[in-house]
């Protein structure tokens, strides 16, 4: 039974993208596959989406897909050979397209694929290069090309990046290669869309509208790399479907020593208007060569969960690395072990109920957590409620029950919800949650005895999707009943016997109510069980209203 509660989100590439690959990194608690755009081609793409799907269906596991598109991101052109930048050296930088004169030719040129460059730029201004390894100032900027001086060198390949971070970069976010792979990934019916370099929550609307122009339903992950994304926060928390902290870029722009602080409030803002968000980049950097992470990249992992993320990321680790399959693992037990320590959750009287699908699923919780549920089964169709019921950050085991497998997919990626899907074959409530349940017992999910809090919406009274209802029952298998021994209670007094089946107690303390004669008593500890008080027995008057007003059976009064 699966105990960790925040999802994993792996990168495929070269080093997973076989069947047995990816089913080999299902089985080690992959939950969403990320498919960089920024390389491949959309054969190469297809075909790995091809493989993922495969291999779901060969494990019976569901994982999402996300889609993660490039955007106006800034490389250098493809080079015959690698350039060796040193420091002072002066540089030009040039678009690929362009020719240059001899004249101009003064120093040697790094072609790169962004047009714009040399009309953005300006003299002062700080380009890096590679993530940050090499860095340069512009010192000249003429017609067709900048001229810059080397402030910290090193060996510039093929498609490496360039950052501009004081630069107000003017390409459209979603740029002519985002729209193609848009709707290649569209038709490949991906689950999730993640966009790049973003600046603000604008740029979400367009996309948005574009999706509801096609009219398709796919959720966008908006990625905060930019300075300008990271001061507009709220505005693009509004507007978004999910959050992803991509740390590389991020870095590269703000600067490293800034990253954790972001990383900390970025989360706590998604926690607080119930977005999930991913923490990407570097979690187990090491691992992409060794077979074990660094203490620091264990800290790191463990301190993103206790920052409260929904989702943790790997990037090269499992796409190119040696030990795909050893990084997420080794990514779930640190999870697995963070979470021993309880989640903070929102104080419940500060918590923001904006709908009543979010009133429903936090009481859903905290009825669960009061009467030690055994799981909650939250019936969902879009997976809007297991969102919801996430945000508050449920201790007990949630099913999200669906009969949409979009939405099975879409839920691997909030916080604590098992996506299980199942087929009703009535559209009667009690009937169809007793379906539920059987098949859950018959997967030895749920037994004999078990509390569960079902959710639901009944689609009467609110539109379609509103979760509006809760019910708690207790599983009772009427063929168990004549041999079960279960957790009885029986006290023996001169005139008869009192049976508790605490199996079988609500702890609705309806018994304590009755009783004349304060012979039902609740445990003072944090279960608030049932308990029969023996010294009290013998005054029993045998009028069975404690027997009538147990709503599960489990009192029986024997008179002798
Ligand atoms: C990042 O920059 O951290 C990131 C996740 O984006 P990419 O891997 O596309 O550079």
């Amino acid at each position: 039974m699966r105990i960790r509660k925040a999802k994993i989100v792996a990168t495929l590439g070269p080093a997973s993208h076989r069947i047995e690959q990816i089913e080999d990194l299902i089985q080690a608690g992959l939950d969403v596959v990320r498919v960089n755009m920024s390389h491949g081609t959309h054969q190469d793409h297809q075909q790995l989406i091809a493989n993922v799907r495969q291999a779901s269906v060969n494990l019976k596991r569901e994982v999402g897909i996300l889609a993660d598109l490039q955007g106006p991101k800034i490389r250098v052109s493809k080079l015959s050979q690698p350039l060796k930048l040193k420091k002072n050296e002066k540089w030009i930088i040039c678009f690929e397209g362009h020719t240059l004169s001899q004249t101009d030719l003064s120093h040697p040129v790094i072609p790169t694929t962004y047009e714009n460059l040399v009309a953005d730029a300006r003299v002062g201004a700080t380009v890096l290069f590679d993530d940050g390894v090499m860095g340069a100032k512009v010192i000249e900027k003429r017609d067709q090309f900048i001229v810059i001086e080397v402030t910290e060198g090193g060996v510039l390949k093929s498609n490496k990046g360039i950052n501009l971070p004081d630069i107000d970069v003017s390409a459209p976010s979603l740029t002519e290669k985002d729209e193609q792979d848009l709707y290649f990934a569209l038709r490949q019916n991906v689950d999730f869309i993640a966009l790049s370099f973003i600046r603000c929550a604008d740029d979400i609307i367009k996309v948005k509208s574009l999706l509801h122009q096609l009219k398709v339903d796919c959720p966008i992950i908006a990625k905060i790399e930019k300075p300008e994304a990271v001061k507009n926060i709220d505005e693009i928390i509004s507007k978004t479907d999910a959050i992803m902290v991509a740390r590389g870029d991020m870095g590269v722009e703000v600067g490293n020593h800034l990253v954790p602080t972001i990383q900390k409030q970025i989360i706590k803002k998604c926690n607080e208007s119930g977005i999930p968000v991913i923490t990407a980049t570097q979690m187990l950097e090491s691992m992409i060569t060794n077979s074990r992470p660094t203490r620091a990249e264990a800290s790191d992992v463990a301190n993103a969960i206790w920052d409260g993320t929904d989702a943790l990321m790997l990037s090269a680790e499992t796409a190119s690395g040696d030990h795909p399959f050893k990084a997420v693992s080794v990514m779930s037990e640190i999870i697995e072990e963070a979470e021993k320590i309880p989640q903070e959750r929102p104080a419940l009287r500060t918590v923001q109920i904006s709908s009543v699908t979010s009133a429903n699923q936090i009481a859903a919780a905290i009825i669960a957590e009061k009467i030690n549920a055994k799981a909650i089964l939250s019936l969902t169709d879009k997976g809007n409620s297991c969102r919801h019921l996430a945000r508050y950050r449920p201790r007990t085991t949630v099913y999200g029950v669906t009969s949409d497998l979009r939405t099975v997919r879409r839920m691997n990626l909030y916080w604590g919800i098992t996506s299980y899907f199942f087929e009703s074959s009535t559209d009667n409530s009690i009937q169809r949650d007793g379906e539920i349940i059987e098949q859950l017992q018959l997967e030895e999910k749920l037994k004999h005895s078990d509390k569960v809090v079902i959710t639901h919406g009944d689609g009467k009274y609110f539109q379609k999707g509103t979760s509006n209802s809760i019910r708690v029952e207790i599983i009772k298998n009427e063929h168990q009943d004549a041999s079960h021994q279960g957790d009885l209670q029986q006290v023996e007094v001169s005139q008869g016997k009192i049976i508790l089946d605490n199996d079988l107690c609500a702890s609705c303390q309806s018994c304590v109510s009755v009783c004349p004669v304060d012979i039902w008593k609740i445990t003072d500890d944090q279960k608030h069980e049932t308990y029969i008080d023996s010294k009290q027995a013998e005054r029993c008057v045998f009028d069975m209203q404690c027997v009538s007003a147990c709503p599960t059976g489990a009192i029986e009064v024997i008179k002798k």
